[in-house]
C-alpha cells in the first residue's frame, strides 16, 4: 500500500525545528542559478495538514475562465492562436520575452483529457517549442503544467533568454518574476513570429494581437 498523506506530512514535520522550519539546503542555494543569497533565507514554518485541497476554478462545473475563453465570442484579448480543439494564449508581460498558454477548447483536466486530444497536444507542444526556439533571444522552450489554481487544463511555455546561463532550469520561473518585464510589442512581435512558425508546421490560425 503507497503511504498515506498523513504518514508523508508526519515524515516532513518531524525534520522540521522548534518553529516547524526546514534546514536550509546548502548545495540548492550554491546552485548558480539560484537566485538568492543565502545570508538571511530562510523557509516559512510548515504549516498544518490541510483538512482536504483547495478548491480549483472550473472544478465541480463551476465557473471556468477557461471555458469562457473557449468560446469564441468570448475569447480573451491575449489569445494568439486556435484550432479546431485547442487555443494558445499569450501571458501578461513578465521577465521572459515570451510566455505561452495552451489549453484545450473543451473542459477537460490535464489528466483527463481523451487520447485524441492528448495526441494532438503532444503535436503541438512540439511544434510550438521548436518555434519558441527559434526566437532570436531564446535558447530553450521551458514547459510547465501545474494545474494547482484552475481544472481546465493549461500548459505553460516559457521561453528562457540565451546566454544567460543563471536562468537555466526550474528557477526560470522564479527569476521570470524579479526580470524587468519585456515591452508589449517586443512580446507580441515574439509571438507573432511563434504563431507564424506554428501555423506553417502544425496548422491552426493566428488570432488577436498577432493575425
Ligand atoms: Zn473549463
Amino acid at each position: 500500500m503507497p503511504e498515506s498523506i498523513e504518514v508523508y506530512y508526519a515524515r516532513v514535520a518531524s525534520a522540521a525545528d522548534a518553529e516547524g522550519r526546514l534546514a536550509p539546503n546548502a548545495e540548492l542555494q550554491a546552485w548558480e542559478v539560484f537566485p538568492f543569497e543565502s545570508e538571511g533565507l530562510r523557509l516559512r514554518p510548515l504549516e498544518p495538514l490541510a483538512q482536504a485541497e483547495l478548491p480549483r476554478h472550473g472544478e465541480g462545473g463551476t465557473s471556468c475562465d477557461g471555458c469562457d475563453r473557449g468560446d469564441q465570442r468570448s475569447a480573451a484579448v491575449g489569445e494568439v492562436w486556435r484550432d479546431d480543439h485547442w487555443r494558445i494564449a499569450v501571458a501578461e508581460s513578465s521577465g521572459a520575452p515570451l510566455i505561452l498558454i495552451l489549453s484545450p477548447l473543451a473542459h477537460h483536466d490535464f489528466t483527463t483529457l481523451p487520447m485524441p486530444l492528448a495526441a494532438e497536444m503532444g503535436q503541438i507542444m512540439v511544434a510550438l517549442g521548436l518555434a519558441i526556439e527559434a526566437l532570436p533571444s531564446v535558447a530553450r522552450v521551458h514547459v510547465s503544467k501545474w494545474g494547482d489554481g484552475g481544472e481546465h487544463a493549461h500548459i505553460f511555455f516559457y521561453a528562457r533568454p540565451s546566454r544567460m546561463p543563471q536562468l537555466r532550469g526550474t528557477m526560470m520561473a522564479v527569476w521570470d518574476d524579479y526580470l524587468p518585464p519585456v515591452p508589449g510589442d517586443v512580446r507580441d512581435g515574439n509571438a507573432r513570429a511563434v504563431v507564424q512558425d506554428l501555423v506553417r508546421s502544425y496548422g491552426g490560425r493566428a488570432a488577436g494581437p498577432v493575425a
